[in-house]
């Protein structure tokens, strides 16, 4: 059966599956051999090769999803996020990055960059002129994220794969928030596609794991650099993670139904002052955004009004947990002032829009109806006095 003619939903459970000859099973086998006897010396099977049977079938399924020639998995979104930078940068280098990007990778390039000789600039605004301006003539790689975390913002794609295409730059992109239901960057030129499978590709919250999908050629630099840093992800997992992506169509579809309804319903509530949710209306990017996606995903945050607590909010939620992670089938918020901007000053977080009273929501697969009850009352516990 040729990909290209299955629809979302029997890719995610069929493409890529290991048939059970012996025993005609219903899923792939697990493989956990790390020794497999020699068929051609070229095709040496070795799970840090990333060509064990598992890793080979499930690299087929994320290809298919996001309309490339071929994937890799990764043991996580970071080793898939380093590996592929580092595959296309050399010593001399430059990069250009855009400015709101997830914490990890801003990390990875502020603390570990220097030691390699890369340079780098991130981008004063999501805006193509801003990325334009920061181009030069060592610069070999255009990386973006969108919709960008934890204010939603999104980055024009094809103008990126454009403006990357006149330059003769590697074009890479984040798209974890989004995942392959609600966002193609591949059939808008964007070279290649990474993604955090910790996040929407496992859905379970109990995976970690990382994908590149990508052309034979990029994927195959990648693999060349992938097989010496050695990140590739035990074989148990591959096969986990091929059982979680079945359900990422009816998942992510359901999380995109809830998150626009809650959206809706946060936009009008009296102690909310902000909602960054890209399907609203309201949003700054939302014609963009419609544009480029097919879903607005399950992310959005929120603002309580200053008259209420938002440590007293968080204790007060009995059904959504706070949390740090993302994406699973289950609704849980967080603070990005108490967690993952902490330790920037309230100055730096004001610059990047995040306010103290911001929290950021995943919204589950929940009945929405439980969801709003839960919110309800957490914000009626909240009111200072
Ligand atoms: C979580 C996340 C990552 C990092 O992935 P890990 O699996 O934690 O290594 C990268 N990008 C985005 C957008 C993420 O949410």
């Amino acid at each position: 059966m040729k990909n290209k003619k299955l629809g979302l939903n029997t890719v995610c459970t069929h493409t890529g599956e290991v048939q059970d000859k012996q025993f005609k099973g219903a899923v792939s086998p697990l493989y956990m051999s790390s020794s497999y006897a020699f068929e051609d010396i070229d095709e040496k099977r070795y799970p840090r090769y990333f060509n064990t049977p598992n890793q080979q079938a499930l690299s087929k399924k994320v290809a298919a999803l996001e309309h490339t020639e071929a994937a890799m998995i990764f043991g996580s979104g970071m080793a898939a996020i380093s590996t592929s930078l580092l595959a296309f940068l050399h010593k001399g280098d430059h990069i250009v990055l855009q400015n709101a990007l997830y914490g990890g990778t801003m990390n990875l390039v502020l603390e570990e960059f220097d030691k390699y000789g890369i340079e780098y600039t991130f981008t004063k605004s999501l805006d193509i002129k801003d990325f334009k301006k920061a181009i030069q003539k060592n610069t070999k790689v255009i990386y973006i994220e969108t919709p960008s975390n934890p204010l939603l913002k999104i980055t024009d794609i094809r103008k990126i794969a454009k403006l990357a295409k006149k330059h003769n730059l590697v074009s890479m992109i984040d798209n974890t928030f989004a995942s392959p239901v609600n966002q193609l960057p591949a059939t808008m030129g964007i070279d290649i596609i990474i993604h955090s499978a910790t996040k929407y590709f496992g859905g379970h919250s109990d995976i970690l794991a990382g994908a590149v999908a990508a052309s034979e050629a990029h994927m195959n630099r990648i693999f060349q650099l992938g097989k010496n840093l050695g990140g590739s992800l035990s074989d148990f997992t591959v096969w986990m993670l091929e059982r979680s992506m079945k359900t990422l169509g009816i998942r992510v579809k359901e999380q995109n139904k809830n998150a626009l309804k809650l959206a809706s319903y946060l936009d009008k509530h009296p102690a909310v002052a902000k909602v960054y949710y890209p399907g609203l209306r309201s949003h700054e990017d939302y014609e963009l955004a419609k544009s480029q996606m097919s879903g607005f995903g399950g992310m959005m945050s929120f603002e309580l009004n200053p008259e209420y607590d938002v440590a007293t909010f968080f204790k007060s939620l009995k059904l959504i947990k706070p949390s740090m992670s993302l994406a699973g089938v289950e609704s849980t918020m967080l603070s990005p002032t108490q967690t993952s901007h902490a330790l920037l000053t309230p100055e730096e977080r004001k610059k990047q829009g995040i306010a103290d009273g911001l929290i950021r929501f995943s919204v589950g697969i929940e009945e929405r109806k439980d969801i709003i009850a839960d919110i309800k009352q957490a914000i009626k516990k909240s009111k200072k006095k």
